[in-house]
């Protein structure tokens, strides 16, 4: 081993990318308490921030570590995750997981699905009950919007010369695709929504394990 830094960096999305579902919408869907506070609609509308709908959300009601931990079941990481990021490492590939969730359940799927990769991610743990996030304790990447600045990271790893290929889904993912080459620029959902409405090039990708595939 050597310090050597990599040429090829793949910086992947979490939610709705490297798993198949999203944690926010699962959530959502089975946790949080009906007639709670709209903080999505606060969030779209640019009266709250990104990160601050999502942790009056997970925070909003102490649901229990339990269930919370039974949504980890459902976030279908890929079942070759282990595979892929070797075969991915012989190509020259290192995977790096940029986020704007959190880091509790990202470490929590990875160890599941027995894989460990370098998080970009908010923290936070379980406190009483809730989900308590909190903003990235080292200011490197930290953004006051949704705690992460994923096109930070990318840039910072193209800085030096390295290829850098990104895949995401969703509205924070825009900025950090379009700052590397469209050949390696993967996009599903929103995210391949508007790159399409923008007239920017991206490759289309179905599942997350298609990627890996792809990468040469
Ligand atoms: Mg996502």
């Amino acid at each position: 081993m050597n310090d050597t830094p990599p040429l090829k960096v793949f910086v992947t999305d979490f939610d709705g990318t490297l798993a198949g579902e999203d944690f926010y919408n699962l959530f959502v869907s089975r946790l949080y308490p009906p007639g709670a506070p709209d903080y999505w609609s606060e969030c779209v509308a640019g009266r709250i921030t990104h990160f601050e709908a999502l942790r009056n959300i997970f925070a909003y009601a102490p649901v229990g570590e339990a269930a919370i931990l039974e949504l980890l079941r459902d976030m279908r990481l890929p079942t070759d995750l282990p595979q892929k990021l070797a075969m991915l490492r012989e190509r020259g590939w290192q995977v790096v997981v940029a986020s704007a969730g959190c880091r509790w359940y990202i470490e929590r799927l990875l160890e599941m699905a027995g894989a460990s990769l370098p998080i970009y991610a908010n923290g936070g743990s379980i406190i009483e009950g809730r989900l308590v996030m909190e903003m990235p304790v080292d200011p490197t990447f930290r953004d006051d919007y949704a705690g992460i600045d994923k096109a930070k990271i990318v840039r910072s790893f193209a800085a030096d010369g390295t290829t850098v290929a990104f895949a995401g889904d969703g509205a924070t993912d825009v900025a950090p695709a379009l700052a590397v080459p469209a050949p390696l620029r993967f996009a599903r959902g929103y995210l391949a929504d508007v790159l399409k409405q923008r007239h920017e090039p991206f490759q289309r990708f179905q599942k997350w394990g298609d990627i890996a595939d792809a990468l040469r």
